[in-house]
């Protein structure tokens, strides 16, 4: 038997653009309704089954009913025999099995972490998504053998939906696409009606080799006035994606407002009226955009540093605190730190790399030279670009200062 994914040792995701055609479409639209009625059936289900619970007393048609909805509730053909749309041969049983165990997951979800919520209703919106898993029959796994599987790095065969054209795959995988097994598939069209797929890959050997400088260490510091420093003293600036098109965004919000009132007003559902349908891709098409813009920006960073030093070194983020200041905040939010930490983090795995975090204490106050920390008056506040230590006479830009600290102090904790 080929080995299950949870038994391998190292894993990856990659997501790509999909280019179905219109029958194609059709059928993961169909099978996007349906993985969000299955889901919302447990919900239902589970609901009357709690109401039904209440009732103390044991009357023999309670029982039934419980009976009878813990059987449907457990059996995907009878699902299908209850609802005989459902059963259109292009909608697969393992859809709406794998839509009952995003259910469980989500339950399962709630009962460790109760902020998360209990399962609710899916509405149906202008995005979607559904799941597939990938069966093995033969003893072999690998990137051409599964239910979905690669023809060749341009396209796929899906199943349910068979050949299909891709875009984003890696050219590295297929190195040793022998070894790799495929995953559980999510297919995904998004608000402005592109499609998507992510794919999770697991294997028992690394999915990336690579060789770099022996023992070269760096420390990052996160600031407001750019992106980084490291300790060698580059300086990356703010990206500005977002404040260019932010004025533009704007205002097609306000027309997507205006025209949303509109419709109100007239007693046309949002659904067919067509200048707003049109307006809401318009306004989602701008929002994407800045998304990749930022997301590219931190891949490209985020890459280049854990592949050129075997140990990275950052601050924990503080934002709780850092957050409480408004304009502070927005500029967070815009540059996505947090998103930047977590890629440092996953690539670090991928590269062999060491990524560690570090308590972000007196870092910028202390002087790398000779460990004199800056105290009352002397402190140094926001504005204080550069600055002597009084105690050594060394000159600090503060924030090449601050990284060569934040290096200092992750390489402590080895
Ligand atoms: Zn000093």
């Amino acid at each position: 038997m080929a080995k299950k994914m949870a038994n391998l040792n190292y894993y990856f995701g990659i997501k790509m653009r999909l280019f179905p055609s219109s029958a194609q479409r059709q059928i993961i639209d169909n099978n996007i309704n349906a993985s969000r009625f299955a889901y919302n059936e447990m919900v239902a289900i589970d609901k009357e089954l709690y109401s039904l619970h209440q009732v103390k007393v044991p009357i023999a048609i309670v029982q039934d009913r419980i009976a009878y909805l813990q059987r449907r509730k457990n059996n995907t053909q009878m699902l299908f025999a209850i609802h005989p749309w459902l059963a259109g041969t292009d909608i697969r049983t393992d859809v709406v099995d794998q839509a009952r165990r995003a259910y469980q997951n989500a339950w399962r979800m709630f009962r460790q972490v109760h902020r998360s919520g209990v399962p609710v209703f899916h509405r149906k919106r202008d995005n979607g998504s559904y799941q597939l898993p990938t069966r093995y029959t033969k003893t072999e796994v690998g990137l051409a053998n599964g239910s979905n599987r690669f023809l060749d790095k341009r396209h796929l065969i899906l199943s349910g939906l068979g050949k299909i054209r891709v875009s984003g795959s890696q050219k590295r995988l297929f190195s040793h696409a022998d070894s790799i097994r495929v995953g559980t598939i999510t297919i995904r069209c998004d608000a402005t009606g592109r499609y998507f797929l992510s794919m999770m890959l697991g294997s028992d050997t690394p999915f990336v080799h690579t060789a770099k400088p022996a023992q070269a260490a760096v420390g990052i510091d996160l600031n407001i006035d750019n992106f980084l420093t490291d300790s060698n003293g580059n300086v990356i600036p703010n990206p500005h994606y977002y404040r260019v098109i932010k004025g533009q965004l704007a205002k097609q919000q306000r027309i997507l407002a205006r025209r949303r009132l509109r419709a109100k007003k007239e007693h046309r559902s949002l659904r067919t009226a067509r200048n707003y349908q049109k307006q809401r891709i318009m306004v989602a098409n701008i929002q994407c955009k800045v998304a990749n813009r930022r997301k590219n920006f931190l891949h490209l960073v985020s890459t280049a540093l854990i592949k050129n030093h075997d140990m990275v070194v950052a601050e924990e983020l503080r934002s709780q605190n850092m957050l409480r200041n408004h304009a502070l905040a927005m500029s967070i939010a815009d540059v996505g730190w947090r998103t930047f930490l977590g890629m440092l983090a996953y690539k670090a795995e991928l590269y062999d790399c060491q990524f560690v975090t570090v308590n972000p204490r007196n870092t910028t106050q202390t002087c790398s030279d000779c460990g004199f920390v800056m105290a009352g008056d002397q402190k140094l506040t926001l504005t204080d670009r550069e600055w002597t230590c009084p105690q050594c006479g060394a000159f600090h830009i503060r924030d090449h200062n601050a990284a060569k600290n934040i290096l200092a102090k992750g390489l402590a904790l080895n």
